[in-house]
């Protein structure tokens, strides 16, 4: 049967096993869509990023003898729709069979089964051979329980996988987390090496995008494109990892600094959203290293890197598809706020904040904590819709596809779906930033000040937050401490921190 495969634009996985097949009736399709690049405002990075990356993923199956239809965005032939194109080449090559690999956005899953389902042809839906557990693995797991701590889930695929078991049964080192240890603050040393970033030229594919006119965000060095965009830079960014990084980690995994984007951190994200690497192929490679370099590398550091993928990242997948299309709309704290719209310029006198969203949009990226303990906690304190924020967040990000961001904003970072994520909020008062960060000296805010003029915005709107969202947290036992301490404040004090706090919510521009 003459056989047409999609192959949509997260879904570049090399090692998948229909690439094995050499029968010559099967033709791939791939294209830069309108519909993709529209529903929501992308950083021009991550337009770039995807693009250049599909592009290189279409040579690569060229190079290997197979027949590819690649729709660039200028194409004349390009319908910009996906179910558009789709009718239109199987007339054209008189298909008589489609197939395609199940996407991860519940977006697109919805709009291939409806295709099929009109479709007066025979369809086959394939897994994309990429995550370690299925779409409803994680139910599955959690079946008849209250909560869903990922703890747990990520114990069981520690011993499903034998990833650094002893006798199938313990945690290798005596115990499974070591996040107690990876909570340093960055003080300027150890050096932290520069990050395994690349000089490519992007300029052709970014003249491509401004003369289709498609709407972007952020910034871009068009000469010197920083990310990796086929398989051997993402598996060069993957041993650079290994030979550099690792080592500190864990250490350095919460730290922040004005200075230093990426710290410790693999920049692994998009290689791995968009499957050029499967996530095995890197825990593997990572359990590997330090293996041979034991005598160096701490498990603390090893254990905290393979907690984040075999752990959180299959966990939040498995949450998305429990949990979706509901999800997509959950608001449990009733926000209601507007994002200010420092958020698109950086342009604010919170250093904290300056930094995190000016590299954002100069990068594409912010590591976790950036994202959860500056931008989101913000966004939490000045009780933003969340619809605002995932808006904001789905954009930005090179790593930002639906399933794993919407479970991180609105679930983990917005608490939106009422801790089924997150047990507690994710929120804090300057403190924690000063703790963890070398924001504060130069901020123009001070810390240690509550209310008045000069103090620290998180500190009011930290307490402000307990005091309006206090009846949504009366029967969480996680934020007993925190309320008792809410209610033992003095009321004059706690009044002059909620009007402090109002005038912030209501006047972001002008903090
Ligand atoms: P590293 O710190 O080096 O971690 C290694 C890998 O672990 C990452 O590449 C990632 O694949 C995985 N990982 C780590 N934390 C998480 C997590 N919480 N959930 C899932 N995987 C994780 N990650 C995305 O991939 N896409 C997103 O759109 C996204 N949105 C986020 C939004 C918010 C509000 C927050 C708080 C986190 C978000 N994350 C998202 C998770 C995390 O911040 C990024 O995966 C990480 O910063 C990517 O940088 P890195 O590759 O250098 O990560
Ligand atoms: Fe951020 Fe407050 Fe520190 Fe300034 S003082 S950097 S606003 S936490």
């Amino acid at each position: 049967l003459k056989t047409l495969r999609l192959i949509l634009g997260d879904q570049l996985n090399h090692k998948h096993s229909w690439y094995d097949d050499d029968s010559t009736d099967m033709v791939y399709f791939m294209a830069e869509m309108r519909q993709e690049t529209d529903y929501v405002r992308h950083h021009i990075q991550k337009v770039v990023a995807f693009f250049e990356s599909m592009r290189n993923f279409s040579q690569w199956l060229e190079e290997h003898g197979k027949s590819v239809i690649y729709f660039k965005i200028d194409h004349p032939d390009n319908e910009q729709d996906l179910v558009k194109n789709l009718n239109k080449l199987i007339k054209a090559h008189d298909i008589e069979k489609f197939e395609y690999q199940l996407p991860d956005e519940y977006r697109l899953d919805e709009q291939l089964k409806n295709f099929c389902n009109d479709l007066n042809l025979e369809t086959e839906a394939f897994n994309t051979e990429h995550f370690l557990t299925s779409r409803t693995d994680l139910e599955q797991f959690y079946k008849g329980k209250k909560t869903y701590t990922m703890e747990y889930f990520y114990r069981d695929m520690r011993r499903k996988y034998d990833i650094m078991m002893v006798n199938d049964k313990d945690p290798e080192g005596g115990k499974w987390n070591f996040d107690q240890s990876n909570r340093k603050k960055w003080k300027g040393k150890p050096e932290i090496p520069h990050e395994r970033g690349f000089r490519k030229d992007v300029s052709k594919t970014l003249e491509q995008i401004e003369e289709a006119g498609i709407k972007t965000i952020g910034n871009i060095d068009a000469y010197s494109f920083n990310w990796p965009t086929s398989r051997p830079d993402c598996l060069s960014v993957l041993n650079y990892f290994c030979e550099n990084l690792l080592v500190h980690f864990g250490d350095y995994q919460d730290a922040m600094d004005p200075d230093q984007i990426y710290l410790f951190h693999s920049r692994l994200s998009f290689a791995m959203n968009s499957k050029m690497l499967h996530p095995k192929e890197v825990i593997e490679k990572v359990i590997g290293y330090w293996r041979e370099n034991q005598n160096q590398i701490d498990i603390s550091q090893v254990e905290g890197f393979v907690r984040q993928i075999l752990g959180w990242r299959e966990y939040m997948r498995g949450m998305y598809w429990m949990k979706m299309p509901g999800y997509r709309r959950s608001n449990k704290l009733d926000n209601q706020n507007k994002l200010p719209d420092f958020y698109w310029t950086a342009d604010t006198k919170m250093n904290c904040m300056h930094h995190a969203i000016k590299q954002s949009l100069d990068h594409a990226y912010a590591h976790h904590i950036q994202r959860l303990m500056i931008t989101g906690n913000y966004a939490l304190l000045t009780q933003t819709h969340p619809d605002e924020v995932d808006e904001w967040y789905l954009g930005i990000y090179i790593d930002a596809i639906e399933w794993v961001e919407i479970t991180n904003t609105r679930g983990m970072s917005q608490f939106a779906d009422g801790g089924l994520v997150a047990t507690k909020p994710y929120v804090s008062s300057g403190s924690y930033i000063n703790k963890m960060s070398n924001y504060c000296g130069d901020c123009a805010y001070s810390v240690s000040k509550k209310t008045g003029e000069n103090a620290c915005p998180f500190n009011s709107l930290y307490w402000n937050f307990l005091y309006e969202k206090q009846e949504f947290f009366k029967d969480n036992q996680r934020m007993n401490m925190m309320m008792s301490m809410l209610e033992k404040k003095d009321q004059k004090d706690l009044e002059a921190l909620v009007s402090r706090a109002q005038e912030i919510i209501k006047n972001p521009q002008n903090f």
